[in-house]
């Protein structure tokens, strides 16, 4: 029989990168934490998400690199792919971040307990399953952190062989030699180009008008001319219907509302993540859900019921993004302590792409701030024009900034900065910081950029916003 709960100044359901965030966060200003996790500490980032994707991006990486090398004189001969050596490395390297997270955990003295949480009334929490089922907690304050899965489509169900979703995507032993990615977002523009590159022949079908359906329109051309050069083949305002396996089940035609159905080898569902909050709170919690099944939270990360707090892919309206979890994390951390905090600004959070090429940005696009009525000013900068960029044989793609028109005439405040090309999700810090900074063109123009690099590029397109450009009219 459990007894009285256990007393802990801060509860965590999940261990993903919200709930661990909160928990390392938390410890480190001195709170007594505990952490329930029913699988891995890491989570969907690190298990099945972030890590393992960009692990799998940069294979494609190196065989692109190795694939051009004859171009700078090198001779490698075709190279080949042994997909199971790619997984073996990607399991070596989430596995070396599990132990170095599940340590730091361990270090700031965080009680782990395996099992899934379930909140009660009053910020009890009992532990239901798992190693540590029957254990009571009692939060002084409890934070729901229990991510999202990925959605599926009803005409398409997972079997894990034919339709896969990324959960079973990134366990694959072998590639496919075709494939259909359904739903041509970041996640699954990052599965088209690593297995374009890969060799494998890939169609995206999208049911909106645009792959990248949230990004600046110039930097989501850019994406689909460099995706129709490669051969990835882009469908979009296509609903899926659902699809009929053939050859004994080694093939499927995917089936496609008013189109011809496209026969592959796999399709890999990529349409969103929903909440995981299934179980997750008894009766009478007072934590509003919407519905969407979303827990609804304030700037605070404030859930409805008292001192419980909500954070990452969990939470109703926000990014699912890692980064805004451990974002969020702090914030609730902070509020706990009873520190000041400033609420996470969803609108200028950085967003970061790593599909070929990459694509990064903050702030507003170009049509959202004509949208809010902004007299804007903009700038674009093409790496075509970068040493660096011609350097490393990468040319393809811009630097874009929107900025608010002053009075002379010149680029104000910065509104929005979109980067595509090569290695911009390392570049946008600098774009952030002026998005979030509220800099205006001329004083970031003031600050040099070293020669020759990619942030050139940047640099031109503030000097250029600010008046007078060296390279940019
Ligand atoms: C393929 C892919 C690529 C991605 N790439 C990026 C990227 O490049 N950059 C980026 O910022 N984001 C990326 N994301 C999104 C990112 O993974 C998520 O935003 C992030 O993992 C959310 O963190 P979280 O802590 O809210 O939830 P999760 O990471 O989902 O973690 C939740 C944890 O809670 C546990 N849990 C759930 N319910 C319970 C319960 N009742 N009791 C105990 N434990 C529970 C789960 O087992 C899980 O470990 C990607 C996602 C995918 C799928």
């Amino acid at each position: 029989m459990p007894g009285e709960p256990t007393p802990h100044d801060v509860v965590v359901i999940g261990g993903g990168p919200g709930g661990y965030a909160a928990a390392l966060y938390g410890a480190a200003a001195g709170l007594d934490v505990a952490l329930i996790e029913k699988d891995k500490v890491g989570g969907t980032c690190l298990h099945r998400g972030c890590v393992p994707a960009k692990e799998f991006l940069e294979t494609a990486a190196v065989w692109r690199t190795t694939a051009g090398a004859s171009d700078f004189g090198i001779s490698t001969g075709v190279p080949g792919m042994d997909f199971a050596v790619s997984q073996a490395r990607k399991a070596s390297v989430v596995d070396t971040m599990f132990k170095g997270l599940s340590g730091l955990l361990k270090g700031r003295k965080v009680t782990l307990l395996s099992g899934t949480g379930r909140l009660r009334p009053d910020r009890v929490v009992e532990v239901v399953d798992g190693e540590d089922a029957g254990t009571l907690l009692q939060g002084g304050a409890v934070i729901l952190a229990t991510g999202s899965v990925p959605r599926t489509l009803p005409s398409l169900e997972v079997d894990g062989r034919l339709v896969v979703t990324s959960d079973e995507f990134l366990d694959l032993s072998s590639l496919p030699s075709s494939a259909a990615v359904v739903g041509g977002g970041a996640i699954g523009c990052e599965f088209a180009s690593m297995l374009s590159d890969l060799g494998v022949e890939v169609t995206i079908v999208e049911g909106l008008g645009t792959i990248l359906a949230g990004c600046d329109a110039d930097v989501t051309n850019a994406v689909a001319r460099s995706f129709k050069k490669r051969k990835i083949t882009m469908i979009t305002s296509a609903k899926v219907t659902g699809h009929r396996p053939q050859d004994g089940g080694t093939s499927t035609k995917l089936e496609i509302e008013g189109q011809e159905p496209i026969e592959v080898e796999m399709v890999v569902v990529s349409v969103g993540r929903r909440p995981l909050t299934e179980g997750l709170l008894a009766d009478e919690t007072g934590v509003n859900i919407d519905q969407g099944g979303f827990v609804v939270a304030d700037g605070m990360m404030r859930s409805s019921a008292e001192g419980v707090y909500a954070v990452g892919d969990v939470v109703a309206g926000t990014p699912q993004l890692a980064h805004v979890g451990f974002a969020e994390a702090i914030v609730a951390i902070k509020d706990i302590l009873g520190e000041p905090a400033t609420p996470v600004d969803y609108s200028r959070v950085p967003w970061a792409i790593y599909c070929h090429p990459e694509v990064a940005f903050a702030g507003l696009t170009e049509a959202q701030a004509l949208e809010q009525g902004f007299e804007v000013m903009i700038k674009k900068d093409p790496f075509g024009g970068n040493s660096r960029a011609r350097i490393i044989g990468e040319t393809e793609g811009m630097v874009k900034v929107i900025a608010e028109k002053s009075a002379d005439g010149s680029g104000g405040r910065i509104l929005g900065v979109h980067m595509v090309g090569p290695w911009v999700t390392e570049q946008l810090g600098a774009g952030y910081l002026a998005v979030n900074w509220e800099a205006t063109a001329s004083e970031v123009a003031e600050f040099i950029q070293p020669h020759p690099s990619l942030s050139e590029t940047f640099g031109e397109t503030m000097l250029a916003l600010a008046g007078r450009g060296l390279h940019v009219g």
